[in-house]
C-alpha cells in the first residue's frame, strides 16, 4: 500500500468513512522525498527509538518503523486509530497512543521503553506537526528536558524561518533566543505546499533541533544549555520584555514592559557591557545572558 499515494489515502479515508480535520491541523504527505529527508534528516537508525507526533494515516511511520528498533507515535484523533491500526499492521515495533501530545508525559513513555529494553540506541523524536500547536510542542519538549538525541520536525517556513533567526535579521525574536538556548538549530529541507493533501496555505520546512543537553553535544559545563544562566525565568522575562516593544532601544523597552526605572536599566546594561541605545534584535544570546545574569543580581 502506497500511503503517499492521494488515490490510496482517499480509498482509505473512503472506507473508513474518515472526515478530514482543519482545526487539527490535518494535511498528509504525498512525496516519499519528504518523507526520506526527515528520516535521514534525523539520522533514524537499526536500535533506535523514535518517537512520533501526529502519525496521521502512517505515512511517516511506517517509513521509521521500517530501520528503528520501536515506533512510538502519538496521535489526539480518535478516528484515526482503526486507520492506522490497518496501514500499520505489518509492523510489530509500533506502538500507537491516542492521546494529546501536550497532555502526554514523553520522559515517562522513553523511561518505560528504556526499562522494557525496547530500544539500545538514541532517541529521536520527528513529525510533520499540527501548525496550530508548533511551538508549544517544541517549547514542551525543550522546557520540561525531555531525553532525546533530536528533534526533526516539519512546520510552516514561517515559524521555521523564526526559529533558526539570528542576531540583526527581522525573523529574530523570543522564539529564537528560546529554542537556540535549549538547541543548535539546521535547516533540512523546504517543502512546497504542492505536496500535501490538503493543500495548506503556506510552504513548509523540516527543522532539525539538536539538544545542547545530549550526551556529547560538548555543552556540559552550561548544564546542556546554551549559556550559564543564574535565573532562567529572569532571562526569559528578559527577552521577552525586549521584543515586546522590538523597535525601541533597551532602554526603554527594557524600562517600559521590564518594570525597572530607566536609570537601573541602564546601570544593569553597563554592567553587562550592552550599549542601552540597542535594540533587541541586536543582542546575541550571550549578551542576553549576561544581561538577564546583572538582572538577577541586581534586585
Ligand atoms: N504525519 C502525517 C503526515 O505527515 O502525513 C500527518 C501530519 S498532520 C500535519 C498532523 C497530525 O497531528 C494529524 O494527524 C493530527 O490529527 C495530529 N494532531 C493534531 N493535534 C494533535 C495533538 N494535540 N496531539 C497529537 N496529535 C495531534
Amino acid at each position: 500500500m502506497d500511503l503517499t499515494s492521494p488515490s490510496t489515502i482517499k480509498e482509505i479515508r473512503d472506507r473508513h468513512n474518515f472526515q478530514l480535520s482543519k482545526s487539527l491541523g490535518q494535511n498528509f504527505i504525498t512525496d516519499r522525498n519528504v518523507l526520506d529527508q526527515i528520516i535521514s534528516g534525523a539520522g533514524v537508525s537499526e536500535g533506535d527509538l523514535v518517537i512520533e507526533i501526529g502519525p496521521g494515516i502512517g505515512v511517516l511511520t511506517a517509513e521509521a518503523a521500517e530501520i528503528a528498533a520501536r515506533v512510538i507515535a502519538i496521535e489526539i484523533d480518535r478516528n484515526l486509530i482503526p486507520i492506522l491500526k490497518e496501514t500499520l499492521s505489518s509492523y510489530d515495533n509500533v506502538e500507537v497512543i491516542n492521546q494529546d501530545v501536550l497532555k502526554t508525559d514523553i520522559t515517562e513513555i522513553i523511561n518505560r521503553a528504556k526499562a522494557d529494553k525496547l530500544f539500545t540506541g538514541k532517541v529521536r523524536v520527528i513529525g510533520n506537526l499540527p501548525y496550530y500547536i508548533t511551538t508549544p510542542i517544541i517549547m514542551k519538549l525543550l522546557e520540561e528536558g525531555v531525553p532525546v538525541d533530536s528533534i526533526t520536525v516539519m512546520m510552516q517556513k514561517e515559524v521555521a524561518d523564526r526559529i533558526r533567526s539570528g542576531p540583526g535579521n527581522k525573523a529574530y525574536g523570543a522564539i529564537s533566543v528560546a529554542v537556540q538556548y535549549y538547541c543548535d538549530v539546521e535547516r533540512v529541507a523546504n517543502v512546497p505546499k504542492e505536496v500535501f493533501v490538503p493543500r495548506p496555505k503556506v510552504d513548509s520546512t523540516v527543522l532539525n533541533l539538536l539538544p545542547l543537553s545530549a550526551e556529547g553535544s560538548g555543552h556540559e559545563e552550561t548544564g546542556g544549555r546554551r549559556v550559564e544562566l543564574a535565573d532562567e525565568k529572569a532571562f526569559f522575562n528578559c527577552v521577552k520584555a525586549a521584543f515586546a516593544q522590538r523597535r525601541k532601544t533597551l532602554l526603554n523597552s527594557l524600562s517600559s514592559a521590564g518594570g525597572m526605572d530607566k536609570e537601573k536599566v541602564k546601570l544593569l546594561l553597563g554592567r553587562a557591557g550592552i550599549d542601552p541605545g540597542r535594540r533587541a534584535e541586536t543582542l546575541t544570546i550571550e549578551e542576553f545572558g549576561r544581561l538577564a545574569n546583572e538582572m538577577a543580581g541586581g534586585r
